[in-house]
């Protein structure tokens, strides 16, 4: 029997795991891959979105609460997960705010890496999905998240880099999720606008800046089978996520058929590959694992 597949997702907060490739992780773990969800932070400084769990004993215990509703979005996804152990450090009012004392964005980069270069010389991915440099939005976690992801991405294979955390081992390839694109949310809206579903994205893609997107989509993974996995784990997510709320308006039936795939930028490769492509293991089958899947 061939050694399976291995992929890793490296987040910032418990949910951004459920709201980013989670399709694609689901849609792996079916196929017998082993997926490990990084969650670099416990959350512990995030608003309570969902109006109906906004109650003080909820946010008494946010840090517990939201463990418990990782667990529950992990078992729907059928992924592993674990908590990397840092703080969050919350999302500034506005940018000259300072942030608080001991966040994970404030910790040194060697500091910051090394629980990450340490799992995946323990998990050994072939794979690692992480944010692009802007952080996919402007969060200083998901900033810090893209930062520790390129630096286990390069120096895991290193024996001289973190010598204390493990045997090399080297990824082979690196993506950006690029799911949050103004060509998907136009899509979207123009099909829900034809059909007489009433669109709430419209003032939001007005207000989306016309610009090239900095990093192209490489790879679209067809994964429309497992949006209602995807939906339940972001409603796992309760304190974070309003079941009445923007996500779950467009009818997943036209989802779908408009847009069945999750995309990603492939930032870095070591294989020989073509793009655009369709499966995030391309060019690693048949070199790395053998035999080759069916
Ligand atoms: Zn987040």
């Amino acid at each position: 029997m061939s050694a399976p597949l291995r992929l890793m997702a490296v987040h910032a907060h418990p949910d951004d795991e459920s709201s980013k490739g989670a399709a694609t992780m689901a849609r792996y773990v079916a196929e017998g891959v082993d997926v490990l969800v990084c969650t670099l932070t416990g959350g512990e400084r995030g608003s309570i979105l969902n109006p109906k769990m906004d109650r003080p004993d909820i946010l008494e215990n946010i840090g517990e609460v939201r463990r418990l509703e990782m667990e529950r979005a992990r078992e729907i996804l059928g992924v592993q997960q674990r908590f990397l152990g840092f703080v969050d450090s919350g999302l500034p009012e506005d940018e000259n705010e300072p942030l608080p004392e001991g966040c994970f964005a404030l910790q040194p980069i060697e500091v910051a890496a090394a629980p990450l270069v340490a799992a995946v010389r323990e998990f050994r991915p072939h794979v690692i999905l992480t944010y692009d440099d802007d952080g996919g939005y402007p969060h200083p976690d998901h900033i810090m998240t893209n930062r520790v992801s390129v630096e286990a991405f390069e120096a895991a294979g290193d024996p001289d880099r973190y010598p204390e955390a493990g045997e090399p081992w080297q990824p082979l390839k690196l993506y950006y999720h690029m799911g949050f694109t103004k060509e998907r949310f136009e899509a979207l809206h123009e099909a829900m606008t034809t059909r007489g579903i009433g669109s709430p994205y419209a003032d939001w893609i007005s207000r989306w800046e016309d610009r090239p997107q900095k990093w192209p989509v490489t790879t679209r993974v067809p994964c429309g089978d497992y949006f209602e996995a995807r939906d339940a784990a972001l409603l796992a997510h309760a304190t974070q996520v309003d079941p009445d709320g923007f996500w779950f308006v467009c009818p997943r039936e036209l989802q779908r058929e408009i847009w069945p795939t999750e995309d990603y930028h492939l930032a870095r490769s070591l294989v020989d590959t073509e793009l655009p492509e369709d499966d995030l293991f391309t060019g690693i089958h048949a070199e790395r694992v053998s035999p080759a899947r069916p």
